[in-house]
């Protein structure tokens, strides 16, 4: 079925590093990537004309459908007026008035990816906190952040397997602990050197790990008894609702970092900090030395990105979108439950906002270390592989899917019955 991407994988080994524009793409199942020819809504073709229903959406870049049609026309126009000027426009304080609305926080920055959101938030919270440290959870994900890639390892902090080199000895940067263990948290705080914890409200890179009841409460109360700032990354969380986990939950974050699908794919990302750390900080920020700061880049906030942002805010992520979505993500969960019930199989759903994953263990972990030792990446494969085969995309390094505006009913009812079939077949 996909000759013309064999093809144009053969050809690229002898220009692209690994066949592929970045490494993470040979990951898909199958002997090599199929390479897209166009994504529209819920749906993506590939150069050899099979069409694809998307769960994976760009894994949360295009969760909101791809090349959404408001977005594609403010797009047009933003392009044909200008892509980057070193200049804010108006676009830009319409997003942050919006996120401010959205996050509970008041002064917001505009930068290129959710990594780079994440790296300048650390630098804020060092500067103002004057300490080293960062604290993240294990298996975390927040992006290329160097602080971030760590394994924990019987207590210990390592850099993480696959780490490609790491520029310091992660101990003197990081410490890590395991999410929902509120001892082991104020054990790791304690010290006072801890600058920020950095963390996902519910973990989502090693499948879904939703937070312990009182757990939120206790990470907000000890990091305030330590004068440890609190970043929420609701990057992938921003599935729970127009304002993310953190607006659905109530968080009182001294910062938020997104990126990913607030421009609808366009690269954009924000950062948005409380008042307590915006005075802290704009003592520091003398003019003339901002733009070697470490915090920036510079097309970071420029018109097409904003442009992106606004209208992806204004007409993509929007309550009536979550309105839509939710009960179709509650109807992608019951028909996973139906399958692992009907077929009797030791596995489990579990759903965040419109992120629905089934993972291969009978009940949901509580930290990265439980989601870590129930990993089968045999069974992973297979199951993308079927999938793919009969014109499914889920997102790779797990089984995960993104419902988006534009999927329907029978779209989530197919892939019901696509992994029913893959459970009969295992079973036999
Ligand atoms: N934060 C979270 C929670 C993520 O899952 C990711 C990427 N998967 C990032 C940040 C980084 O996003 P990007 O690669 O677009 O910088």
């Amino acid at each position: 079925m996909h000759p013309k991407s064999r093809e144009l994988f053969e050809r690229a080994k002898a220009s692209l590093l690994a066949g592929v524009p970045m490494n993470w793409m040979v990951r898909w199942a199958g002997p090599y990537p199929i390479f897209a020819a166009e994504g529209r809504g819920a749906y993506v073709t590939d150069v050899d004309g099979n069409r694809y229903l998307d769960f994976c959406l760009g894994d949360t870049g295009s969760m909101f459908g791809h090349s959404p049609s408001r977005v594609v026309d403010v797009l047009r126009d933003q392009i044909a007026r200008g892509i980057t000027m070193m200049l804010p426009t108006e676009d830009s304080v319409w997003v942050g008035e919006e996120l401010a609305r959205r996050f509970g926080l008041p002064y917001w920055q505009v930068a290129m990816t959710a990594t780079d959101a994440n790296r300048f938030a650390i630098r804020l919270a060092r500067e103002v906190t004057r300490r080293r440290k960062i604290l993240v959870y294990n298996g975390c994900y927040h992006g290329t952040v160097d602080e971030a890639l760590v394994d924990l390892e019987k207590g210990r902090t390592l850099a993480r397997k696959g780490n490609i080199g790491p520029p310091v000895d992660p101990k003197l940067t990081t410490k890590v602990i395991e999410f929902n263990h509120v001892r082991a948290l104020e054990a790791a705080l304690r010290p006072r050197d801890v600058a920020a914890v950095l963390a996902e409200p519910a973990m989502t890179n090693r499948g879904i790990i939703l937070p312990e009841v009182g757990y939120h409460d206790a990470l907000r109360r000890i990091t305030r008894k330590y004068g440890t700032l609190l970043i929420i990354d609701e990057t992938h969380t921003i599935c729970c609702g127009p304002g993310g986990y953190t607006a659905a939950y109530g968080l009182e974050p001294d910062m938020v970092t997104l990126g990913k699908p607030i421009g609808s794919g366009v690269p954009a990302a924000a950062f948005g900090i409380s008042r307590g750390v915006s005075e802290r900080i704009l003592k520091k920020i003398k003019l003339d030395t901002t733009d070697e700061s470490g915090i920036g880049g510079t097309l970071s906030g420029n018109a097409l990105a904003v442009a992106a942002m606004r209208a992806t805010l204004q007409h993509v992520i929007t309550q009536a979108a979550f309105d839509h979505m939710m009960p179709l993500a509650e109807r992608f969960e019951a028909g996973v439950a139906r399958v692992i019930r009907d077929h009797g199989l030791s596995w489990h759903v579990i759903r965040l906002g419109v992120r629905v994953e089934y993972r291969f263990m009978p009940t949901p972990p509580r930290n990265g270390g439980e989601a870590a030792a129930a990993k089968d990446p045999e069974l992973d494969r297979l199951v993308h592989l079927y999938a793919l085969n009969r014109g499914i995309l889920l997102t790779p390094f797990h089984n995960m899917a993104l419902i988006a505006p534009d999927t329907s009913e029978s779209d989530v009812d197919y892939h019901t019955k696509v992994l029913d079939d893959f459970a009969r077949e295992l079973i036999d």
